[in-house]
């Protein structure tokens, strides 16, 4: 039997999480290749070294996830189309906003019998319509393409904390369960659900959510409220998520996916500390340059969701549909205040 080569495709926070996680399932099972190939957008240190340079001599992103050894089968790679030369399995886990030039640079660069599985929370909103990150993949390589979303902050599963997470497949049970297998380790329980559009609106979604909790974090506004705003941010996560896809199932809103990640994430993600951060600056300070301050090169995906949702919304005149979704935008490009995050929540949010 042949054994699956793995590459993974990114390298930032959760990007060097994945590939650490892999790895220490592709040197045990003998189903797989041990080695991992992590492409890494390259970047110059301070110190003048390269970024891959430094992490294949350290085994560690010293970056992205710094005091972390991936482990000796992780090989850094700063040329994208040969990462994936001879890959069978691709793992994409980038920020979201790169996916379309990455996948136009890997059309004809990759293996006819390849799978692929993302990790990626976002979407892609063009003049067709939205087109989430799995699709994008999918039909620029013609790959099949399964999700993987769940309550992950990055920094928690890198000293190997117990979570859970969910696999989202389309029709192929037995390839969703050697992704399960790739990724499972005791302290990261994975199972896989058949609703691979609900899985991954869920981890899409939750960023905007979870930029109305930071938002309610930064007025200081307590508990009670915030509880309000996730409640209120799940309704419109399942009503957005049906509208797009009449196939999504309400019970995967009950997976790691679903609230788990709602909940972690409106907590302790960087989506809500940079609204914090926004909220406590009255506005005045804009997202880019919070982001750039207090996340030094890792990504938020919330305040471009927020206005890729937007666009969804107004195109089909269901803005008022989703009180919370709009809001949540308009606050971030300036037109609202952070104080309105809670203005309309007198009201009942029209959509159940
Ligand atoms: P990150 O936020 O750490 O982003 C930084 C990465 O982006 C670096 O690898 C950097 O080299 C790369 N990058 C910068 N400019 C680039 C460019 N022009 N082209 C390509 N790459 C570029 O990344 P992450 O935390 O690995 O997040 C990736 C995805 O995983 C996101 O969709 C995120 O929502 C999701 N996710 C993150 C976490 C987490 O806790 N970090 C958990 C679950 C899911
Ligand atoms: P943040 O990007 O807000 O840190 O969320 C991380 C995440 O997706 C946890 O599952």
């Amino acid at each position: 039997l042949m054994k699956s080569k793995v590459t993974v495709v990114g390298s930032g926070n959760w990007g060097s999480v994945a590939a650490k996680l892999i790895a220490s399932n592709t040197i045990k099972l003998s189903s797989f290749h041990d080695e991992v190939r992590m492409w890494v957008f390259e970047e110059t240190l301070p110190t003048g070294e390269k970024l891959t340079e430094v992490i294949n001599r350290t085994n560690e992103n010293v970056k992205y996830l710094p005091g972390i050894k991936l482990g000796k089968n992780v090989v850094a790679d700063p040329d994208l189309e040969h990462a994936v030369k001879d890959a069978s399995m691709l793992v994409f886990v980038t920020p979201h906003q790169f996916m379309e030039g990455i996948c136009r640079r890997l059309v004809g660069k990759i293996k006819g019998d390849v799978q692929a599985i993302s990790l990626i929370k976002g979407m892609e909103v063009k003049m067709e319509g939205p087109c989430m990150i799995s699709t994008l993949i999918s039909e620029k390589l013609g790959i099949n393409c399964c999700v993987l979303m769940g309550a992950n902050i990055a920094n928690e599963i890198a000293v190997e904390k117990f979570s859970e997470a969910t696999v989202g497949y389309r029709e192929d049970k037995e390839v969703a369960e050697r992704w399960v297998r790739l990724f499972s380790t005791p302290y990261f329980l994975v199972s896989a659900v058949q609703d691979v559009e609900g899985v991954e609106l869920c981890g899409t979604l939750k960023n905007v959510v979870a930029i109305g909790a930071g938002l309610v974090d930064g007025l200081e506004m307590g508990n009670n409220t915030k509880a309000a705003i996730m409640r209120i941010g799940l309704r419109e996560m399942r009503a957005f998520s049906k509208l797009m896809f009449s196939s999504v199932r309400d019970s995967t809103f009950f997976e790691s996916c679903g609230v788990a990640d709602l909940i972690t994430t409106c907590l302790g993600g960087r989506n809500r500390k940079v609204a914090e951060a926004f909220a406590k600056n009255g506005g005045k300070r804009c997202f880019d340059e919070l982001e750039a301050e207090l996340l030094q090169g890792q990504k938020l995906q919330g305040v471009s969701t927020a206005k890729e949702v937007y666009e969804v919304l107004s195109h089909r005149g269901w803005l008022e549909l989703f009180p919370l979704f709009t809001t949540v935008h308009e606050i971030c490009i300036g037109r609202l205040p952070p104080s309105a995050i809670v203005e309309y929540s007198e009201h009942t949010p029209k959509f159940s």
